[in-house]
């Protein structure tokens, strides 16, 4: 009952397969959780490979499930993991993985949407922005609901510089749906190019590192799957409020086959909407009659910059909330049409 698989430069001591654990502790995926567990170890030791150099670093994986990229991370010969897992059925596989290499693993059962990560490493590992990436690497293989709201969380902690990038530049090997890796990493003009393209590409440099085949997964997924990884960017490429790039970038993809005036159009109230928006167009020199994924990121950056200023100009311009509006516009208009329902019924 040996370990399979590439031992990079440390040796864990013999212990069950990842097979024999997920057997022996009754690990069923739960299909409501989109679990999906990989069992080969060279594919986990490539997933891990893409974090690069680990010897000596601190790495926090999220979703350890039944540990085989964790036996990875472990062979990597790493000074501290943090396991963060939610289901508390993988927590006696994961202590046993742990006692493999004490010393070097802390479990966490808990949700990684809302796990304090500010404290989750020492803070003598803390480096300034500027310099290189800390030696603190998160890596995960999570369920695809979890892997996209989380990363739009920690692409808005790279912006404020906190959660994981409080001790600076830290670096994520993450996996994805294969159609949002691509989105990630979608260049201006191509088919994927979205909201995600622009919000993660002007905070990091995003790679899509390779793909794995749904087949690798037990059991196996509908979809593929890709492995990103993110290295904050020294200067973030747009150098705005998170909020008001969101905003901005939100309001341009609204309507994704239209020119993209259509979208930009939403950011101001109705009443001074045309005059507005040929305004902001004008001053961030883009031509209104491109589609929103044939705008560059520095079109992007003038958009936020020239809306900022609009926004200086005219402080209630931020607040203003263009579905609220449309809502309130049905709204006025609904007692009229209830009543008549009523009275008719
Ligand atoms: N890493 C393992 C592997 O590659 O075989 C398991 C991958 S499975 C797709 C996702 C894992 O993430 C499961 O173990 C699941 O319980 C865990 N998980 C799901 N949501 C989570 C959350 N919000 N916080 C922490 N773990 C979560």
């Amino acid at each position: 009952m040996a370990v399979r698989g590439k031992v990079a430069a440390f040796n864990l001591p013999p212990l069950p397969t990842v097979g024999e654990i997920i057997k022996l502790f009754r690990l069923q995926a739960q299909k409501q959780l989109s679990q999906n567990f990989l069992l080969d170890l060279r594919l986990t030791d490539k997933i891990v490979r893409q974090a690069g150099k680990l010897k000596n670093a601190h790495v926090c994986e999220v979703g350890p499930g039944p540990g085989g990229i964790t036996r990875s991370i472990l062979n990597a010969d790493v000074e501290q993991l943090l396991l963060v897992e939610k289901d508390p059925r993988f927590i006696p596989g994961l202590q046993m993985l742990s006692e493999a290499a004490p010393g070097k693993v802390r479990i966490v059962h808990g949700d990684i949407l809302t796990f304090k990560m500010e404290k989750a490493f020492p803070k003598h590992l803390k480096k300034n922005w500027e310099d290189e990436p800390p030696n603190i690497h998160i890596i995960g293989n999570l369920p695809f609901s979890v892997s996209t709201p989380l990363i739009i969380k920690w692409l808005e902690n790279v912006s404020k510089k906190n959660g994981p990038f409080i001790y600076g530049r830290t670096q994520m090997t993450l996996t994805f749906q294969k159609e949002v890796a691509e989105r990630l990493t979608a260049n201006t003009g191509g088919k994927q190019r979205s909201r995600l393209s622009i919000m993660s590409q002007h905070l990091c440099t995003v790679e899509n590192r390779f793909v794995i085949p749904g087949q690798a997964f037990v059991p196996k997924p509908e979809v593929d799957v890709a492995v990103v990884h993110f290295t904050p960017l020294v200067q973030p490429k747009i150098q705005q409020p998170f909020e008001l790039v969101e905003k901005v970038v939100r309001s341009a993809f609204q309507f994704r086959r239209k020119h993209c005036f259509r979208g930009i159009e939403t950011l101001f109230p109705e009443s001074e909407r045309l005059k507005k928006t040929e305004e902001l167009m004008m001053a961030a020199d883009v031509d209104p009659t491109l589609r929103p994924f044939q705008l560059s990121m520095s079109h992007f950056r003038n958009l936020c910059n020239t809306y900022r200023k609009m926004c200086e100009e005219d402080p209630s311009l931020f607040a203003y909330n263009y579905r609220e509006e449309l809502k309130q516009k049905k709204r006025q208009h609904l007692p009229k049409n209830t009543s008549q329902t009523e009275q008719t019924e």
